[in-house]
């Protein structure tokens, strides 16, 4: 009897491997085009990890003109939670992220190299597993969980490394006979790929991320199988990269440590081998400590968090490529309105150590990003995130007319505003232009230089009715604006003043600002001649009215 009959016991059924090779063929892609995925377990929430190695992996993609897949990876199926891949799906959805092919949703694929769902793969792993047994380079292991702990005890009292290697793999000795034998009397077993490698010697390896490295070989026998005909992670994506015809794994930093193994995997297979770039964890600055990005104390680590802020999925991919590459910056202080895709994203200029990030350089990127938005995009967006998270600003939305008026003030011009940075922050940027919000609020003004109730009174009443057209053109507004104010005794000019502040009582800046904060209440708004524009006369006196009262 040999390792065929073996592999023929435990696995009677599999197909030759040839058929997965030619079901699966080589791609058809152009020169240096990078085939690669992200391959997330559908076992919790989306993490901003997970989403910023899409963003890498979609953005190689695409430079190479290559496929970025999608596939779950839910061999652990103790740990799966319920609508796990309706979850990854999604986040990658919202993110502008959608896999050029891979799982879609909980029951469908889009693709020739599916299915994309490890569980719905059992038969391939299975005839790759048969494979290696038919070589002798897996085998059945018979040990219990019982025989895994006096494992442990036994190389803790010898003060050994700990694991199924070497002299301490006891099943990797028994024969085949042995083995059948065992099988077919109904013993319980796993199966181990049988590890060529040797602890003293020492491989190198080049990762696109974090350079040269070198670790010593793999030397123990991993389990490939587990109990339950399912595959382990380390096997599994062996068979799915190479079936999937992966050129590169970019994946978290985590699995570096790992490479001896599945570069040793590869190579028993006869696979080739894809390049490898392992991403450090985005960081955070936690009072001067650097540290992981972290699901347990940081709500921004949860994918789900931009969404229910409203901060633009594209403000986030640009500043998740800006800590990616630290050329970003400079590159779109020249390029201020290229479209992100035509940064040059490389690689191999990642961080080693884990890029900072930053909540409020973030919103500082998104305030640009929503800059540039027209005002009609501004109130789709707004409303639709109204719409799931804020009855009140979808009601302010209502009047679509109006509220595109209000989100058109200083917008489209040569510098936009930049007050939005997430559309929870639209209903406290625009609410006193709704007659409703500001007469429900508390009355506060506060007019900073001029003070005395009579010059305030004065200054609206005349510049109401004297001097406020509807029909002017800013540059008539404003210079009505410095005529009132030298005809109440202000100085017309602010260098004038400053030349001669003793010859006023203040100035026209002044001015305009008990302007600004009878009809707002606010000291910073957008174009004050905007405003008044979209407030019309009639709403203006009857705002400088409830002003003159307080
Ligand atoms: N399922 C693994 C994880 O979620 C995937 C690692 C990989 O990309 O190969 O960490």
């Amino acid at each position: 009897m040999d390792y065929k009959d073996l592999a023929n016991l435990i696995f009677p059924n599999s197909k030759d491997i040839s058929y997965y090779e030619e079901k699966y063929p080589e791609r058809d892609l152009k020169e240096g085009a990078i085939v690669t995925r992200i391959a997330p377990s559908p076992t919790g929430v989306m993490h901003m990890g997970g989403i910023y190695q899409a963003l890498i992996a979609k953005t190689v993609a695409r430079q190479t003109e290559g496929v970025f897949f999608l596939r779950i990876e839910d061999t652990d199926q103790k740990r799966e939670i319920e609508n796990g891949t309706q979850e990854i799906v999604t986040a990658c959805e919202t993110f502008g992220l959608t896999p050029d092919e891979g799982r879609t949703a909980d029951d469908k694929d889009n693709g020739n190299y599916g299915p994309y769902k490890q569980s719905l793969r059992k038969e391939i792993y299975q005839a790759y597993a048969k494979y290696l047994i038919e070589q002798g380079k897996a085998y059945p292991c018979f040990c219990t969980p019982e025989d895994g702990e006096a494992l442990r005890a036994k190389q803790e009292a010898a003060k050994v490394r700990p694991g199924y290697y070497g002299v301490w793999a006891k099943c990797r000795n028994i024969t085949v006979e042995e083995a059948i034998e065992k099988i077919k009397a109904g013993e319980k077993y796993i199966i181990r790929f049988k590890s060529p490698g040797r602890e003293d010697r020492k491989i190198k390896h080049h990762d696109i991320i974090k350079g040269n490295v070198t670790f010593p070989e793999n030397d123990q026998d991993i389990v490939i199988i587990k109990a339950d005909g399912l595959p382990t992670y380390h096997f599994a994506h062996i068979v799915d990269d190479h079936l999937m015809r992966t050129t590169h794994v970019i994946r978290a930093d985590e699995w570096l440590s790992s490479v001896p193994l599945h570069l040793q995997l590869f190579h028993e297979m006869g696979f080739k081998t894809p390049k490898y770039a392992h991403i450090a964890p985005i960081m955070k600055n936690d009072n001067g400590n650097k540290r992981k990005l972290s699901k347990r104390k940081d709500p921004e680590a949860a994918a789900s968090y931009y969404d229910e802020v409203g901060i633009p999925a594209l403000a986030v991919r640009e500043y998740l490529l800006n800590i990616a590459n630290s050329s970003f910056e400079n590159w779109r202080r020249a390029n201020k309105d290229a479209s992100i895709e035509d940064f040059d994203f490389k690689l191999n200029k990642m961080s080693v150590s884990g890029a900072l990030f930053d909540m409020v350089k973030l919103q500082d990127v998104s305030k640009i990003v929503i800059s540039k938005y027209t005002a009609e995009e501004v109130y789709n967006e707004a409303l639709k995130w109204a719409k799931k998270y804020d009855k009140e600003l979808e009601e302010m939305l209502a009047d679509k007319e109006y509220a595109l008026k209000v989100l058109g003030i200083e917008r489209g011009n040569k510098k936009p505003r930049k007050d939005i940075a997430k559309w929870s922050d639209v209903k406290e940027n625009i609410n006193y232009m709704y007659d409703d919000k500001f007469y429900s609020e508390k009355p506060e003004y506060n007019y900073q230089v001029i003070n005395e109730k009579e010059d305030i009174d004065t200054i609206l009443k005349e510049y109401i009715e004297n001097y406020y057209d509807d029909n002017d053109d800013k540059q008539t507004w404003f210079n009505k604006i410095k005529e009132l104010s030298g005809k109440l005794g202000y100085a017309k000019e602010v260098k004038e003043f400053k030349a001669n502040p003793d010859a006023y009582k203040a100035h026209v800046g002044d001015v305009s600002t008990v302007l600004r904060v009878a009809l707002t209440r606010r000291t910073n708004t957008p174009d004050m001649y905007e405003i008044m524009q979209v407030l019309g006369k009639d709403r203006i006196a009857k705002r400088f009215e409830k002003a003159k009262e307080n």
